[in-house]
């Protein structure tokens, strides 16, 4: 068993494949921070692992730990450190490892992994439309740079890029909903050849922190692009809740305790602005441009769920 996991190992570190992945993996990053950097954010470390981190509105297993006297986890996103840094930084970007347990049933959907990056960002004062815009120019740059300078890259994997129109369509959540059923994301992306926005998720599809209609009490504002093609999900982000009082009701309405966010109780207690932003997952970003069925072949040492990995 372990003999096949290293023989594996080393014939996915052998394909030509991998190799067209990682010049556009570079490729990605590189346009994106400069882009992000040009327009005036400064760059965060991540933080790998803290005493709280995002609840996350899907079941995965714990990665605690202890250290001490005190539980750890390892981060399932920077949500909280994000919403608090850019109190004082109105502008920042961060390529944030995030660990996500996932169940093992994950592995069908081709998009997961246990351990993956995503393209974090955050803007004081900002609302969800400034976000999508901004999102929009990084996500066409992006496809525009790969095309230009990762061509034969592309050409190997026999991939044929276009560069979407903007601004991308913009679907309500609800109204897909009663378009098509439950399935309407994935059914949706498999029909469309542009990526397209979905706005306005119900309340309990979501996590507490973001922040619902003033104007339409139990829809959020916040926002998931998906991409074209049947490759799903892209990103997700959203205004953050930044009022203490009405953060308190969302995490009991989710059925949660103060004493499982109680640190970033204490912080919001002081006084929050609002903020807004979103997070890009690289891998999939990357999947996406290389056209692979399966996310892990944009990684030399993916992490599948239910698989023994290096
Ligand atoms: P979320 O806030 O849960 O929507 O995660 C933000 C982004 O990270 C998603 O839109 C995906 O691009 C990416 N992402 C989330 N979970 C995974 C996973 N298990 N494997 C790879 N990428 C993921
Ligand atoms: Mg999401």
């Amino acid at each position: 068993m372990d003999t096949q996991v290293v023989s594996l190992a080393l014939e996915r570190l052998k394909k030509e494949s991998l190799k067209s992945a990682l010049e556009i993996n570079t490729s990605v990053r590189r346009i994106m921070a400069e882009t992000l950097i040009s327009k005036g954010f400064l760059e965060a470390p991540p933080v790998i692992f803290s005493i709280v981190t995002d609840p996350l509105n899907h079941p995965v297993y714990d990665p605690s730990f202890m250290y001490g006297d005190y539980k750890y986890s390892l981060t399932k996103s920077m949500i909280f450190h994000k919403q608090i840094l850019v109190q004082e930084i109105p502008k920042f970007f961060i390529f944030s490892p995030n660990v996500r347990l996932e169940t093992p049933d994950k592995a069908a959907s081709g998009r997961h992994l246990l351990e993956f990056t995503q393209l974090d960002l955050e803007i004081k004062n900002a609302h969800r439309e400034d976000l999508m815009e901004l999102a929009e120019e990084l996500y066409v740059k992006t496809i525009e740079y790969v095309i230009k300078h990762n061509s034969k890259a592309l050409e190997s994997l026999g991939r044929k890029l276009k560069v979407p129109a903007r601004p991308f369509k913009v679907y309500k959540y609800l109204d897909l909903q009663e378009k098509y059923g439950d399935d309407f994301e994935a059914k949706m992306s498999r029909e469309s050849s542009e990526p397209f926005w979905i706005i306005d998720i119900p309340l309990e599809s979501r996590e507490f922190y973001d922040r619902e209609k003033d104007d339409e009490p139990g829809i959020l504002r916040d926002m998931d692009l998906i991409y074209p093609e049947g490759f799903g999900e892209a990103l997700s982000g959203g205004e953050r809740e930044y009022k203490i009082e009405r953060i308190r009701e969302r995490i009991i309405k989710k059925g949660q305790t103060f004493e499982q966010f109680h640190w970033f109780l204490e912080i919001a207690e002081s006084g929050l602005e609002l903020s807004t932003g979103f997070g890009i997952g690289i891998e999939r970003f990357v999947r996406y441009i290389c056209g692979f069925k399966r996310i892990e072949d944009v990684h030399p040492f993916p992490k599948v769920p239910g698989e023994l990995s290096l």
